[in-house]
């Protein structure tokens, strides 16, 4: 059985947690289970309740006294430097206290297990999940979570002494959790890209380059551990310059990944093809056009970003080959729902703003596109390029007025108000053209009709099951 984390080093200490989320009430609670003494604080109503909730009583941080605290655990959603310190986070620094996250108390109670990190502007999640895919499909023992999902400190104990089992923690990392993890030295570690986002938090540009590059300092790491591998996307200037500047550092393999170009001595899907270049000739592994739930050159990237950490943790090319055939991929994130009579339904929900959405417009032809939302800033602009591939575009909620006079006299158009009309609308139209792809990228946020993205994708995937279901009915009706 499991056993769940623990950290005996923290017994009859004074520890401080803010932020009682999810992540930071495992962390109260892991503690307190630790014989920890905790001081726990949120400054939300939400926060506070689900503490009262779950038995752990509440000090506020803004007025205890914070000295001979060992540790204040920060939610990682808490600034703690840019654009300015939270009152909390200053005290304690005032006082001395080191400020961490729930990783690193996952370190500090785990280090001998095996640990691979992601981290980057996009397609974190995707791989870290495919990740996760591959070596359950090796059949090893793993825990998966971080940024994406599980708290930390709910995950199980995996660590055995000389990890003879080969377990690994798989953790996504925001850049904001990478700040607040010291001692982790990952045993391979993948930086996916870097475009301008969060810059607010970190001081601007040259900050959140920084911080990304946390990822691969090599923290408390046991130096005799074979060299840690780490593995970047070479497909844009700053991530290129920071391969070559970790390469002149020693106890580290680098391996510069591309879903644009051929990169020697490293493993790239120029043409859809992944290859690895790794081992002084370059082969082909497996072909991505194949891989059902990875379309497109950004899931390409993170496909060869995927394959390169599984292998620096042991796992045989054909067996990742096989595992990325059966990826399931992620849900909301071009998920393809079903196909009705030769349509298709892609449910793209997590895409919120224009970028990520012209990820998705790059990868169909015929689409009947569904977007609008709750408008970002700089609106559908940039997606131009993709509008002759599109039969049909069906607006819905609050961007409809902004949006319209965007499509005029790019691509036809209509507003439809609800997800609850535009889809049956679209695969309407897609059934008389004979086919097509009808796509939820909405390019919008979805709070004006929806509490997140995920009860939006939700409410397309139960319309096009609903559209389903009545074609089964139909069909039987028939014979
Ligand atoms: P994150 O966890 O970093 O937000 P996800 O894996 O959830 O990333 O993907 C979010 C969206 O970002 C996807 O729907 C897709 O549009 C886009 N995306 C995914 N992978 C990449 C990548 N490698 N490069 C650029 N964009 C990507």
């Amino acid at each position: 059985m499991s056993q769940p984390i623990l950290l005996p080093s923290f017994k009859g200490r004074r520890v401080a947690v803010m932020g009682l989320a999810r992540s930071g009430l495992a962390a109260a609670r892991v503690l307190a289970a630790s014989g920890a003494e905790v001081l726990a604080w949120d400054d939300g109503a939400g926060g506070q309740k689900a503490a009262e909730a779950a038995g752990i009583p509440l000090t506020n941080l803004h007025e205890a006294d914070l000295s001979g605290v060992a540790a204040l655990v920060l939610s990682p959603g808490i600034p703690h430097t840019f654009p300015a310190p939270h009152p909390v986070a200053a005290r304690a620094k005032a006082a001395g206290v080191p400020i961490i996250g729930d990783v690193e108390l996952l370190r500090l109670a785990q280090p001998d297990a095996a640990y691979v990190g992601i981290t980057g502007t996009n397609g974190k999640s995707t791989t870290t999940a495919l990740t996760g895919h591959i070596l359950a499909h090796a059949g090893r023992t793993l825990a998966v979570g971080g940024n994406l999902g599980i708290p930390v400190l709910t995950f199980p104990a995996l660590g055995a002494p000389n990890n003879p089992r080969g377990d690994v923690y798989v953790l996504e990392m925001s850049s904001y959790q990478l700040e607040l993890t010291p001692s982790l030295g990952f045993d391979a570690a993948v930086l996916l890209n870097i475009t301008p986002d969060h810059l607010d938090r970190h001081g601007g540009m040259d900050g959140y380059i920084a911080a990304k590059r946390l990822i691969f300092q090599p923290g408390a790491r046991d130096p005799s551990k074979p060299p840690a591998v780490a593995i970047l996307g070479v497909d844009e200037p700053n991530t290129a310059a920071m391969a070559d500047s970790l390469e002149s550092e020693e106890g580290r393999k680098v391996i510069r990944i591309s879903s644009e170009r051929a990169v020697p001595g490293g493993v790239h899907a120029a043409d859809g093809v992944l290859v690895d270049d790794t081992e002084g000739q370059a082969w082909t592994v497996v072909d991505l056009r194949q891989c059902a739930a990875l379309p497109g050159r950004h899931n390409w990237q993170n496909a060869c970003a995927a394959y390169a950490a599984t292998r620096a943790v042991g796992v045989p090319p054909e067996v990742i080959a096989e595992a990325m055939r059966t990826f399931p991929g992620l849900v909301h994130r071009q998920q393809t729902i079903a196909t009705l009579d030769g349509i298709r339904f892609v449910n793209d929900s997590k895409a919120t703003n224009a970028d990520a959405a012209s990820k998705a417009l790059g990868c169909y032809e015929d689409m009947y596109w569904i977007v609008g939302g709750k408008a970002k800033e700089g609106g559908l602009s940039g997606l131009e390029p993709f509008m002759g591939r599109v039969r049909h575009a069906f607006l819905i909620g609050e961007a409809t007025e902004e949006f319209a006079p965007w499509l005029e006299g790019k691509v036809s158009y209509g507003r439809y108000g609800t997800l609850d009309q535009a889809v049956p609308a679209a695969y309407a139209l897609a059934k008389q053209a004979g086919g097509g792809t009808v796509l939820l990228s909405p390019a919008c946020a979805s709070f004006d009709q929806y509490p997140n993205f995920e009860v939006r994708g939700d409410a397309f995937v139960r319309i096009v099951r609903q559209l389903a279901d009545q074609l089964e009915d139909g069909k039987d009706g028939a014979s």
